[in-house]
């Protein structure tokens, strides 16, 4: 191992899940997505930068036609809680009138970003069908309750990082997801 990976990982407290559990739940899910799919034409809408390297593992994965839009979202604003108001930081994509919509994002934490999203996809991009797939669903009451079809795995309520999500822009690159511990916070 580098330096510099044993730098980045020490700041973990606990990694609550490997690269390999990773890729084989985000198989599963796209195994699914694929069965569940099977002969349509799919606009997948993935909220960035969080969603950004789940996406990209699921697609690979999944040989239907398909059509990639993202969308960007913030709502922590570089803390470890949410900031309770989601800023929508562009438009919906256009041409999703009519269409098999699937929406993904890393986490489902308060809900209000996917409630946020899921409200304005429905108004004003008026899909066919809108589904939701999250790789993380922390176990905690929450503001809204968006309706998820897939989930990758449910997590305790702790703030976690890698394999795309951050703490202050980094950590995204972690092929692992894990706990941060006090002192890199
Ligand atoms: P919600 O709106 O459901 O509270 O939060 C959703 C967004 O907050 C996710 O898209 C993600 O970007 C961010 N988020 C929520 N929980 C965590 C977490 O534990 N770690 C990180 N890095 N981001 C999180
Ligand atoms: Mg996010």
């Amino acid at each position: 191992m580098s330096e510099a990976v044993a730098g980045v990982l020490s700041s973990l407290d606990k990694i609550v899940f490997d690269s390999e559990t990773i890729q084989r739940r985000v198989a599963e899910i796209a195994a699914e997505i694929v069965r569940d799919y099977e002969g349509q034409e799919l606009d997948v809408v993935a909220l960035m930068d969080g969603a950004l390297f789940f996406v990209v593992d699921l697609l690979r994965s999944v040989p239907l036609p398909v059509r990639v839009h993202t969308v960007s979202v913030r709502s922590y604003h570089g803390g470890t809680s949410s900031t309770g108001t989601v800023q929508l930081l562009q438009r919906m994509p256009a041409g999703l009138e009519g269409r098999t919509v699937l929406l993904i994002d890393d986490i489902l934490d308060t809900g209000l970003t996917l409630a946020t999203v899921q409200d304005q996809l429905i108004t004003a991009c008026q899909p066919a069908t809108l589904r939701t797939a999250v790789l993380l669903r922390k176990q905690r009451p929450r503001e809204r309750e968006p309706q998820v079809e897939y989930v990758g795995f449910d997590i305790p309520d702790e703030f976690v990082v890698g394999y795309g999500m951050d703490y202050q822009g980094h950590y995204r690159n972690l092929p692992c997801i894990g706990v941060l511990s006090e002192s890199a916070i």
